[in-house]
């Protein structure tokens, strides 16, 4: 079994880790709802791309109406 030859440092292991950190989300507007939405992507509130609907939206159900 491969074995490493020398311990990595603190340091070393800190460089490595330097360009781990997470980036935020870069949403912006969708076009027809106003939504925030993922760039390139499907709105996910009204199904548009492009100003056009790709994606035929559900009516939403609401949990609580039919609970009661
Ligand atoms: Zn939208």
């Amino acid at each position: 079994m491969a074995v490493p030859q020398n311990r990595t440092t603190r340091s070393r292991r800190n460089m490595r880790r330097a360009h781990d950190a997470l980036v935020a989300a870069n949403p912006n507007e969708c076009s027809n709802c106003g939504e925030l939405k993922r760039p390139h992507h499907v709105c996910p509130s009204c199904g548009h791309y492009d100003s056009k609907e790709v994606v035929a939206m559900t009516r939403e159900v609401d949990v609580d109406e039919d609970a009661a």
